[in-house]
């Protein structure tokens, strides 16, 4: 059987960039794109292109899936704060010889008046907060990573999320549901309304999230920043257009193998 070569690209999505790294592709007509979506949210944004939802089974299931598909090259554009899934697409890319990207958006940096202090996890910002005189806390790092501040009893915390989080991790706190972006005059207004004393986020970057620290910086509020997890070495790319233009490049162009070979 002789494979036509084609390009065939599974984006990793999940971030903002993979859509828009999807909408890009799927305008061209000389390029397949297929987004795969971890299946956490129910109701996840519009995708261009081909969908499939779930995990692979690891770096050998995803291995297998990029040759069965026949995918030509990966972009990892998961969230920045993926932890598992970069290393998984890096193992299942050399099982299987494809050419890898990582597009990960640039991080946050502070400005003049930003009175952030930066922690290494989830566990380290409760830890602080524990230590903390701030009692009344805005808490944005994602309805399933409020465990760790259960330990942190005596403060009453104002979680935002896309989708509800589980009433029995933080009882007593208040939700607010919404999906961003945000502007900076509306969070100047939730901090005020909630008498908020410090925020904690992840460092996720991106514009869609900022306002909250604009927000904070106004208000001299301190947040605490949770740090990013390490990537996998290879290329890495900030920006969607960067990530197009490899897309489009040699280097994301390989020649598939037959289905069911190995290597
Ligand atoms: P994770 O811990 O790295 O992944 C856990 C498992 O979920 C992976 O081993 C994989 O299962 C599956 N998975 C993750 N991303 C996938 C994808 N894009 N397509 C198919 N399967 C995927 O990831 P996570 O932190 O739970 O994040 C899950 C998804 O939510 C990611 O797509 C990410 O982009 C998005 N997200 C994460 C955050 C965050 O802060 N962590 C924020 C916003 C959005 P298998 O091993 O079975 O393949």
């Amino acid at each position: 059987m002789t494979y036509q070569p084609g390009r065939r690209i599974l984006v990793l999505g999940g971030s903002t960039e993979a859509f828009a790294l999807a909408r890009r592709l799927d305008e061209r007509q000389d390029v397949a794109v297929i987004t795969s979506l971890a299946g956490r949210t129910a109701t996840p944004a519009p995708v261009a292109g081909d969908v499939r939802i779930g995990g692979f089974g690891g770096p050998e299931g995803l291995a297998r899936y990029l040759r069965e598909a026949e995918i030509t090259a990966v972009v990892d554009a998961t969230h920045p704060f993926t932890r598992t899934m970069p290393w998984n697409a890096a193992r299942a890319c050399a099982m299987a010889r494809r050419p890898r990207l990582r597009l990960r958006r640039p991080g946050w940096v502070p400005e003049a008046g930003d009175r952030w202090s930066v922690v290494a996890s989830l566990a380290g910002a409760a830890r602080l907060l524990a230590k903390s005189p701030y009692r009344r806390v805005f808490l944005t790092t994602g309805r399933t990573e409020l465990a760790p501040f259960a330990s942190v009893t005596d403060t009453w915390f104002l979680i935002r999320s896309i989708e509800a989080p589980d009433p029995a991790v933080l009882p007593g706190a208040e939700v607010l549901l919404a999906r961003g972006p945000f502007d900076v005059e509306n969070e100047m207004a939730t901090l005020r309304a909630h008498g908020i004393e410090a925020v904690v986020t992840k460092n996720s970057g991106g514009s869609a999230a900022a306002a909250k620290l604009v927000a904070a910086n106004r208000l001299g509020l301190p947040v605490v920043l949770v740090a990013r997890p390490p990537v996998p070495p290879g290329p890495l790319v900030r920006r969607v257009e960067e990530a197009l233009s490899w897309c489009l490049s040699p280097a994301a162009s390989a020649q598939v193998p037959p289905a069911g070979a190995t290597g």
